[in-house]
């Protein structure tokens, strides 16, 4: 990997003030900075040959649709999708979940199960409740353990004909826990027809992600997360499954022909695209993919991992501090809380008087809250930019921390 130093001049933002400190951002998980080459990308797609795609004879018409397939081809690579029409451009994650849902109410009846974890942010659990209220289907959720790893034996005994969706993130953004997708799918395929989701909010910004050896139908992410603009992500859908599905939104761009009698939609992955697209943001995110594969997914995968450990282990040695899910294997996420000593939050703004920008509260994940009987915790989480120093400088935060409101 590049010298640390080289790459935190690559982020603008990280030269700035925050409360007369330099800023500390290990908000990470909630969302990335953004290197110079996406802010870049931004400004030269509306300075120079911005139009609307797909639509247009004229030149910049043409610009503008190169740049985006050009985008989608890149992130057909980046996951190692088979078709580059398999990428269906979204806003972030929780469309792409959405868009699932929607399309599975024409397919599911009464009494077929969709289970989901116990480890699920709120955008992997509410659109399935809405999903069983329109269609009767039930939600199955797969308990996990005080130590934050889920309990899929109880697979064995769920799967069935009935299941017709399995959706789990690979990376839990309130606790940092990997979960055992490919033996999760290895159960799914030997026991039932059901689809597969992976939500990849967490993960497509620290691993290497390959949907064709996963085997997944569905994967979805955002690239906000990952060094890309918000109100940008994709949808990955198995060909012979996507389509299956009906559209989700209707209007411009998607149709093949259109009358008032009947409407026949346009091939993938337009069918599921209405609409302008968010055309710079998705030229931005292929230069984010760009970014990533320029210093290595696997490289920024391991720095990362080296920056939990140091964390965890200098936490680890404050007293009464405890670190939800400490011994589960995790990536990107620290989750933790002083006990006994007031609110996460409490924390968080001290931390933040000390230009440290940390995430508190339930992460949308109020069931994983409940289950600790907590209201929430703190949660540092890691990007390709952050030190040990940083690290340290939090550590010491928190010692004041605990010191103040003790
Ligand atoms: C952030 C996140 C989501 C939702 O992503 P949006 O960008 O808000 O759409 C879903 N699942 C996980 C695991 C996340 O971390």
């Amino acid at each position: 990997m590049q010298d640390i130093q080289t790459i935190r001049s690559l982020f603008p933002i990280l030269q700035e003030k925050v409360n007369g400190q330099n800023l500390v951002y290990l908000d990470n998980a909630a969302t990335s900075q953004k290197p110079l080459v996406v802010l870049e990308t931004l400004q030269h797609y509306y300075q120079h040959f911005n139009a609307n795609v797909h639509r247009g004879i004229h030149t910049l018409s043409q610009l503008a649709t190169d740049a985006m397939e050009d985008a989608r081809k890149k992130l057909q690579r980046f996951i190692n999708a088979k078709h580059d029409y398999e990428v269906l451009f979204t806003k972030g994650t929780t469309e792409g979940i959405n868009l699932v849902a929607y399309a599975l109410t024409d397919i599911l009846c009464k009494d077929d199960e969709i289970i989901i974890s116990y480890l699920e942010h709120h955008s992997n659990i509410v659109p399935w409740q809405l999903l069983c209220q329109r269609t009767g289907a039930k939600l199955r959720v797969i308990p996990m353990t005080e130590e934050g790893v889920l309990q899929i034996d109880v697979l064995g005994e769920w799967l069935s004909e009935k299941t017709k969706l399995v959706s789990i993130n690979q990376v839990s953004n309130a606790l940092g826990v990997i979960n055992p997708i490919n033996e999760i799918i290895k159960k799914v395929r030997a026991q039932s027809n059901a689809w597969v989701l992976i939500d990849g909010a967490q993960s497509a910004p620290h691993f290497e992600i390959d949907v064709q050896a996963m085997d997944c139908d569905f994967f979805a992410f955002s690239g906000h997360k990952m060094y890309g603009p918000t109100g940008t992500g994709i949808l990955y859908g198995k060909e012979a499954v996507l389509n299956q599905l009906n559209p989700f939104h209707g209007g411009g761009e998607m149709i093949d022909r259109c009358t008032f009698e009947k409407t026949t939609y346009a091939g993938l992955p337009f069918r599921f695209e209405a609409g302008t697209p968010n055309i710079a943001g998705n030229i931005a995110l292929g230069a984010a993919v760009d970014f990533m594969n320029e210093i290595g997914v696997r490289n920024i995968g391991q720095h990362e991992s080296k920056l939990l450990d140091y964390a965890q282990r200098q936490i680890l040695e404050i007293e009464g501090l405890r670190i939800y899910g400490e011994k589960a294997a995790r990536a990107g996420v620290l989750s933790f809380n002083l006990e006994g000593i007031g609110i996460a939050s409490d924390v968080g703004m001290i931390l933040d008087k000390l230009g440290i920008a940390v995430r508190t509260g339930h992460h949308c994940a109020q069931p994983i809250m409940e289950y600790f009987g907590i209201a929430g915790t703190v949660r540092i989480s890691f990007a390709v930019y952050n030190t040990f120093e940083e690290i340290d400088r939090v550590i010491e935060g928190i010692r004041k921390a605990q010191k103040m409101l003790r």
